[in-house]
């Protein structure tokens, strides 16, 4: 199929974007690396009458990072994070989980932001930004806001963006060396989606747990973080009593509905089997 007919704009910067995004509103579309958005064109599940691609504007594609956070710029592609440019165990976290994105060109061309915004319930950047508690800078003419994921993730495929917001960065919080961090995923070929993935953080000090993050991807409309397994692990020692503990906790706390791919028994499944690899 080839997608129903479309203005192309290419603007430069961030204000002509969010003029035009101001101008057009709902009947307009930002392009960022398309792996989504040309696929559902295609097939005219979106019909937008102006395409604004943001591969030109400068200031997008950066990655940033102090001692408190890492800062995304929404054009950061999938590929750029199988190697971030920082290391510990949030470098570890991006690279594990960017090599579980899709095949190789799409890596290439598909964005981190764009990922955000697309809003997949499987998508692991979703994932890792509901875990780690990051924050979305969203602007438009009105003004700029940050958004916690907690309240970006709407539902599936939706998000707390209005029509004229573009997504321009996404913080993370930094993760010093008390925090090991894991993920595992399941997909049915290399390169599908995940069936269910898994991502976890956990701080240690004097020998047990103080923080714990777990965040599941597949069993939703939106990935989920396990607040009952992060308690099961707070105060205890990273031993395998205490991970069997949080995972079995991880595999009641989910809801997940059953479809093609599997049976809501299977994924809740998943999520115990997964949470344990992630752990260990
Ligand atoms: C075969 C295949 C397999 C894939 N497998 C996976 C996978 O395993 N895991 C995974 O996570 N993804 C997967 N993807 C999707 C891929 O990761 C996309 O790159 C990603 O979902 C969207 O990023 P993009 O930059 O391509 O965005 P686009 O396709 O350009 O845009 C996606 C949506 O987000 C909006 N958007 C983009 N950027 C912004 C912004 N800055 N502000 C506001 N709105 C914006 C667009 O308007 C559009 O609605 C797969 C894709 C394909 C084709």
């Amino acid at each position: 199929m080839k997608p129903a007919p479309f203005r192309y704009e290419r603007p430069r910067d961030v204000i002509e974007v969010l003029d035009l995004l101001a101008e057009h509103g709902g009947e307009a579309k930002v392009l960022a690396g398309g792996q989504s958005l040309v696929p559902m064109m295609n097939f005219r599940l979106a019909r937008p009458e102006v395409l604004i691609d943001i591969g030109a504007v400068s200031g997008l594609d950066q990655v940033l990072s102090d001692d408190r956070r890492v800062t995304m710029g929404t054009r950061v592609r999938h590929v750029e994070l199988e190697h971030p440019p920082f290391g510990g165990p949030l470098g570890s976290l991006l690279a594990d989980a960017a090599r579980h994105v899709g095949h190789l060109p799409i890596r290439l061309r598909g964005t981190f932001g764009g990922s955000i915004a697309h809003a997949d319930p499987a998508a692991e950047w979703c994932l890792l930004a509901q875990t780690l508690g990051a924050d979305m800078t969203v602007t438009s003419v009105r003004g700029r806001r940050v958004v916690p994921a907690e309240e970006f993730f709407r539902s599936a495929f939706v998000t707390s963006m209005a029509d004229d917001e573009l997504l321009t960065e996404v913080r993370l919080p930094w993760l010093d060396h008390n925090w090991t961090t894991g993920f595992s995923e399941f997909s049915r070929r290399a390169g599908d989606f995940a069936v269910v993935a898994v991502a976890t953080a956990v701080k240690m000090g004097s020998g047990l747990i103080v923080e714990a993050r777990i965040g599941a991807a597949g069993v939703g409309p939106t990935p989920v973080r396990l607040a009952n397994a992060e308690a099961a692990l707070v105060d205890q020692p990273l031993s395998p009593e205490s991970i069997a503990a949080a995972s079995e906790m991880a595999g009641q706390e989910v809801d997940p509905r059953g479809d093609i791919h599997g049976s809501a028994d299977y994924r809740r499944d998943l999520v115990r089997a997964l949470t344990r690899r992630a752990l260990r």
